[in-house]
């Protein structure tokens, strides 16, 4: 057989290989860096790259710690820093081989609620809205705290932190909320019940939204 047949055919094997055994159809070179800002717990960064290897069955690398910008720090209501900024941050700054990127850390996050092109009212509680996570949808690039996230509980915390990641990494690759009773893409609207009720997956018409 000629060789490049041969590659042709190994090409093709591969493909079929990994469109069979995900239950998210994979994007062309999809790579996955995790980007921790400030010090971040060793630990935990390695759950995350396990579990989201596991899930979306595409390599994940640990980037190397960057300390996040003081112009995103809001201290109105404590220190929170602005994960609007941080995304769009990101986005420009991850190196051109990771295609979608996660940071990750420990501070607090907050971004304004709009409602009819103004910060939703009253402006005292929406301007510096505490939340979870953000991510473009789609886009490549989602930040996330696990500041709002720790409980003495270590299995319920690892389901918070992997079901967030999971979450905004939906939103990246163009899913919106849902209303599928427990899918991960179910919107938290920083409710902690909704992250500890939530399933380990998206509901199938979240999973035939991302093949379609
Ligand atoms: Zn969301
Ligand atoms: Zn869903």
């Amino acid at each position: 057989m000629p060789v490049n047949r041969q590659l042709i055919v190994l090409l093709f094997c591969a493909t079929l290989l990994s469109y069979c055994s995900s239950p998210v159809k994979p994007e062309k070179k999809h790579k996955i860096g995790l980007q921790p800002l400030e010090k971040y717990d060793t630990a935990q960064l390695r759950f995350i790259q396990q579990e989201l290897q596991l899930f979306f069955k595409v390599p994940v690398v640990i980037l190397k710690e960057t300390p996040i910008p003081r112009s995103f720090l809001n201290t109105t209501k404590g220190e929170r820093y602005s994960a609007d900024s941080i995304i769009k941050w990101m986005a420009h700054t991850a190196p051109d081989s990771i295609t979608k990127v996660v940071a990750i850390t420990h501070k607090d996050l907050f971004t304004s609620k709009w409602e009819n092109g103004h910060i939703k009212k009253p402006g005292s509680t929406y301007a510096v809205w505490g939340i979870f996570g953000l991510g473009f949808k789609p886009g490549r690039s989602c930040v996330v705290s696990d500041h709002r996230l720790r409980t003495h509980n270590s299995a319920q915390f690892h389901h918070r932190l992997r079901t967030v990641v999971i979450h905004e990494l939906g939103h990246n690759q163009g899913l919106s909320h849902c209303a599928t009773e427990k899918c991960i893409m179910s919107d938290a609207n920083e409710r902690i019940q909704t992250v500890d009720n939530s399933s380990n997956e998206y509901c199938t018409r979240c999973n035939n939204r991302l093949s379609g």
